[in-house]
């Protein structure tokens, strides 16, 4: 079919439709919940296949659940690849992920006449929610996963080689793209944070993506009566544990831009007349300078050790996730920035706390990233939310992009 030839503000206010008919895609009633490979992730290719089909494009789904969309360019033509992801957190928001994919989709109706390959990208599993990893999708889609990654299993007990298997068996073809002529890529996603709505912009470019690590850690210590056991001989795991949490925190707060997170905890036996005997808890530490992320997780990790020796505890720690930092590239950025410049009077770069699919594809070539404004900052939450005269001006600099490297190509 024919693009539908709708100009820039009918696209975006059919993309901001669309999200909410994605929204309604979900694993579970009630709420949006949208995890790697799942029966919702099938129904959302779909649906999103058909929408790439309407604007021209050649869809394709791999054994990973990669969704792509493509108009070929002549013969040894260069290609843009516009992606983002359409699996979801649990109970999540209608934009984070999709809001890329679609404005993409958007971008190709809108420019039916390119001299380059334009490839739109659906990754699978950024979030991580069923395998506690990350770009599964964009690591398969440049070809770059490990044998560990296979391995990891999910709740029910089924690995990613298993169902990725059974998957090739049932005819998708093995994810991998063809990268030998890309020219770059471009993620287009909410902010997930503040610094747009503050300064009243609608659009900003990101330089880079801040490096993380997942630690899992704990502390053993010695259950024991709470009305029995005095101060001095009891081994309290979970007292240690509030203090590790506390120089976390005063950790982050003395190396700003740095960010030290514990989300979880679990306390055993958890009873609120005994002693907890045993603490595990995650620690999430992020920062664009990977020294500062890497020193203040070595002074954590000898902290909690010392906390653990002066208290008569076990100390554990294991790093389950390490991404460095991402610098974004600074010409295809310099590039964008111009295409934002000629909307809007300022153009914020902003530093992706996040993680994006934009890191994984960064690692094979030239990546830069648009952020459009979201509502009080707020993401991974079902009332996220973005405008359709913010996704108007986000798909109006995004043609624009892509026209410019039309007229003249980045090397
Ligand atoms: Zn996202």
């Amino acid at each position: 079919m024919k693009a539908p030839g709708l100009n820039i503000k009918e696209l975006a206010q059919q993309v901001a439709e669309r999200l909410e008919e994605l929204a309604l895609v979900s694993d579970e009633p009630g709420w949006l919940v949208r995890t790697f490979l799942s029966p919702a992730s099938a129904r959302a290719n779909a649906l999103v296949g058909g929408w790439m089909r309407e604007a021209g494009l050649t869809v394709r789904e791999d054994d990973f659940g990669n969704l792509t969309g493509t108009r070929q360019g002549p013969p040894g033509a260069r290609k843009l690849v516009i992606g983002s992801h359409l699996d979801t957190v649990v109970d999540a928001g209608k934009f984070d992920g999709p809001a890329g994919v679609l404005l993409g989709i958007a971008a190709a109706a809108a420019c039916p006449d390119l001299p380059f390959t334009l490839e739109v990208v659906g990754f699978s599993d950024e979030e991580g929610v069923r395998f506690q990893s990350t770009y599964l999708g964009s690591r398969a889609y440049v070809g770059k996963i490990s044998p560990e990654e296979l391995a990891l299993r999910d709740a029910a007990g089924i690995s990613v080689g298993e169902l990725t298997a059974a998957r090739r068996a049932a005819g998708f073809p093995e994810a991998g793209a063809d990268l030998e002529n890309l020219m770059g890529y471009l993620e287009i996603h909410i902010e997930q944070g503040p610094v747009l709505e503050e300064a009243g912009l609608a659009l900003g470019v990101v330089p880079g993506i801040a490096g993380q690590t997942r630690i899992l850690a704990g502390f053993t210590g010695q259950a024991g009566h709470a009305g029995t056991t005095p101060m001095p001989l009891r081994r309290d795991a979970l007292a240690a544990a509030a203090r590790l949490v506390l120089e976390a925190e005063s950790q982050a707060q003395l190396h700003p831009p740095l960010l030290a997170t514990v989300g979880k905890m679990e306390v055993l036996p958890g009873a609120g007349n005994v002693i907890p005997g045993q603490v595990v808890f995650t620690l999430d530490v992020r920062s664009p300078d990977n020294t500062a992320r890497e020193a203040a997780l070595e002074h954590l990790e000898q902290f909690g050790a010392a906390e653990a020796a002066a208290r008569r505890l076990a100390w554990h720690w294991q790093v389950k996730q390490s991404n460095p930092a991402v610098p974004c590239d600074a010409g295809l950025s310099a590039r964008l920035t111009e295409a934002v410049a000629a909307g809007q009077p300022v153009v914020p770069r902003i530093f992706s706390g996040a993680g994006h699919d934009a890191a994984v594809l960064a690692g094979v070539g030239p990546a830069a990233m648009l952020f459009v404004r979201c509502r009080a900052g707020l993401s991974h939450h079902p009332d996220e939310y973005a405008s359709p005269e913010d996704l108007a001006a986000a798909l109006e600099a995004v043609v624009r992009f892509v026209l410019s490297l039309a007229a003249s190509p980045y090397v």
